[in-house]
């Protein structure tokens, strides 16, 4: 597998830092899996953040913050061992997806589009940031697009091509409100990605437009 886009180094260190909400996690995570590039940044990050930790004066916690800390590990880590163990058969006709997101709980396939579909992924605790996989058939040609929030988008299979380049399995997309999206699904195979999601779509041109009522993501 080779990997051409990877997550801003902002991301990156929002991640190693432990900043990321759930939905965001999962994205940068999925990422981290395919690409040892972006581990070993990570990975540096981490041992910086340590560093600097270790050389800080000591001071007293507040009430109640260790509780808060493991909370948030708790929640956050991608091995949860608090997800009901029910869960961890779902997915399974997604080649690609990372065990840790397959603990999630599984639902069918919606239609949002011609030839596009989306399969939320349950979250433990939602929030702003909407996980699901999109599902487009080959050759379709996705409404010209923009968004109000961000997007993340992780490759499991299959490959799209937009004004920022060609994307295949393992690439990472980030788009937000500033990019036009014209994306074209150009391999032969269903490209299937696992998108992070905050904010609404808002197409563009006559069938955008017609369609916006339609679109739910
Ligand atoms: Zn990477």
């Amino acid at each position: 597998m080779t990997i051409h886009h990877h997550p801003p180094d902002e991301l990156l260190t929002a991640f190693a830092a432990g900043t990321l909400d759930l939905g965001q996690h999962i994205a940068v995570a999925t990422h981290l899996l395919t690409c040892p590039h972006c581990r070993s940044m990570v990975r540096a990050m981490e041992q910086i953040g340590g560093t600097v930790l270790t050389r800080l004066p000591p001071a007293e916690m507040s009430p109640g913050a260790l509780a808060a800390v493991e909370a948030r590990v708790g929640g956050r880590a991608p091995d949860d061992a608090a997800i009901p163990a029910r869960h961890f058969t779902g997915f399974r006709d997604i080649p690609g997806l990372p065990s840790f997101v397959r603990r999630y709980p599984d639902s069918s396939w919606k239609w949002i589009a011609p030839k596009v579909h989306m399969r939320p992924i349950g979250l433990p605790e939602p929030g702003a940031t909407r996980v699901f996989l999109l599902r487009s058939k080959p050759g379709t040609k996705m409404i010209d697009h923009t968004h109000t929030g961000f997007e993340m988008t992780c490759v499991l299979s299959g490959s799209f091509a937009h004004e920022g380049g060609h994307f295949g399995p393992g690439d990472f997309d980030l788009g937000d409100g500033s990019v036009d999206h014209d994306v074209r699904i150009d391999s032969t195979e269903d490209c299937i990605c696992l998108v992070a999601m905050q904010g609404d779509l808002k197409l563009h041109g006559v069938i955008g437009r017609l369609l916006q009522p339609l679109i739910r993501m």
